[in-house]
Order: structure tokens, then sequence, then C-alpha cells
């Protein structure tokens, strides 16, 4: 396949995305991506210096796109977000989702390890996944940065699985606390029970106190006037306080985002 033509399949991007079970799952692509023609497949590249004659050995840029594959494969994004990218994100002339796909494309352009976070809110149906998704996408595989995606009820049902492991070992919060961007969507869904708080408690101290990154979703509005609910009642003020200092709070209302995609496809 030469350079200047693209690839049926994949579009140059090397790789394909598709649905497998519960997640999105990349793999090389099958048209353009197999048989490394500058390794022959394996993974090294030998040089011969004119000079001295010397051969060296070098990793193949093959290697890099696997290792991009393989962070993706890690990151657990949701199946139904399968094709949830930063171009696909479809903001119509609403400025406010304009705006919103801007500074995503800028966070995940321009991410260091460590960076401040995000938390989008707004009610159903702005987009807010999907652009969680599409920076967690970018951040894999246009950066090869390891990053996961976990939904806020499926976290809690995890760890008290974990939690509750008798022969469990080590910490069971380990893995989400080291992964450099985890994103947690729909945050302060769930009951809200002591338990539940206390775990979201740590995982954000630890998470916090390592200085990672970390994303967010929410339904709920960060702050409401007493007696309704807010996600600064449902998470408690210390957890509220720590994403107000991990994270940029990025209100997303615009339209109902499911319509203006619908209308676009019209
Ligand atoms: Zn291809
Ligand atoms: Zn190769």
């Amino acid at each position: 396949m030469t350079p200047d033509r693209e690839c049926p399949t994949c579009g140059n991007t090397q790789l394909i995305i598709e649905p497998v079970g519960a997640f999105a799952h990349a793999t090389r692509c099958p048209t353009c991506q197999v048989g490394c023609p500058l390794c022959d497949d394996t993974g090294y590249q030998i040089s011969v210096d004119s000079e001295t004659g010397y051969e060296a050995v070098a990793p193949c840029p093959c290697q890099a796109a696997d290792h991009r594959i393989e962070q993706f494969n890690r990151a657990t994004l949701p199946s139904r977000y399968t094709d949830a990218t930063l171009m696909s994100f479809k903001p119509g002339r609403d400025r406010g989702l304009i705006n919103a796909r801007a500074k995503a494309h800028k966070f995940a352009n321009e991410f260091v390890p460590g960076a401040r976070g995000m938390l989008y809110h707004g009610p159903c149906g702005t987009g807010k996944t999907h652009l969680l998704v599409a920076i967690l996408r970018h951040l894999a595989v246009k950066r090869g940065v390891r990053v996961r995606f976990i939904e806020f009820i499926h976290l809690l049902a995890d760890l008290k699985a974990r939690f509750g492991d008798p022969n469990r070992v080590g910490d069971p919060l380990a893995d989400l606390v080291q992964v450099p961007v985890l994103a947690v969507d729909e945050l302060g869904k769930g009951r809200g029970t002591e338990w539940e708080l206390g775990v979201l408690d740590e995982l954000i101290s630890k998470r916090y106190n390592a200085g990672r990154t970390t994303l967010f979703t929410t339904n709920l509005n960060p702050t409401l006037a007493e007696g309704r609910d807010s996600l600064r009642e449902r998470v408690g003020e210390r957890v509220f306080s720590r994403l107000v200092e991990m994270c940029a709070f990025e209100p997303l209302r615009g339209r109902d985002y499911r319509k203006v995609k619908a209308q676009d496809a019209d």
C-alpha cells in the first residue's frame, strides 16, 4: 500500500475499532497493517552503519502502533460509544457545545500527566459521555496514554466485589489509583450509602494525593439552593472540594445533543 493512497478499510488510521461484547475493541487494520513491510513482523529493524559496518537494532514503528492499540483496549470504553470521537461529536450551531468540543480537543492534544481534569455536568442527552469517551480515545490512540473509563455504578459494584473477596491480595483500588487518566461516568448515581461515599472518598483522595488526572460526568448540578439534590450534597463537602481542585467544571447545556445529532443526519 503506497502512503498517498487511502486505505479503504481504516482510512489510514492503521487500526479498526469495533464493538466486542461490552467494550469497544481495536485491532490492526487487516488491509494495510498485516505483514509489516518494514520489519516483516519481527518488531525490530536492523540498520547497518555505512562507515563502520556495525549493525544497529531499533524497534520498528509498528510497535508503537501496537502499543496504542493495547492502550485503547485497556481503556474499557463502552461498546455503545464505539464511534464516539472528537470529530463525530456534532455540536450543530450551539455555541456552548462548539466551545466544549474545542476545549476537549485542546485538553486531549495538550495533556501531560497530572494535568487538571474536567467535570462535565448538565442534563441527559447533552453529549457528556461522548466527549469523555472521545478524549480517552484520542489520548490512547493518538498519544499512547494509559487511560481507563468506568461508569460510577459499575465502579461501586466492582469495588464491592473486590473488597468482599476473601482471597483478595493488595489494595482493591490500586489500579484505579495508578492509571494516569481515569474517567468516571455518571458520578453521583447510586444509592449514596455511607459505604459508597467512603470508597468514593478513598479513590478521589488517593488520586488527588498522587496528582493524577481524573475526568467526570454528572447529571447533577454542582451546587443548588438548599433542599434540592446537587452533586455537592450527594458526594459530601470533602469530596466536592477535592473535585473543585482537581477539575475544571464544564457545563453542557445546549439543545438536546441526541436531537442535534438526529437533525444532522437528515
Ligand atoms: Zn488500513
Ligand atoms: Zn514493523
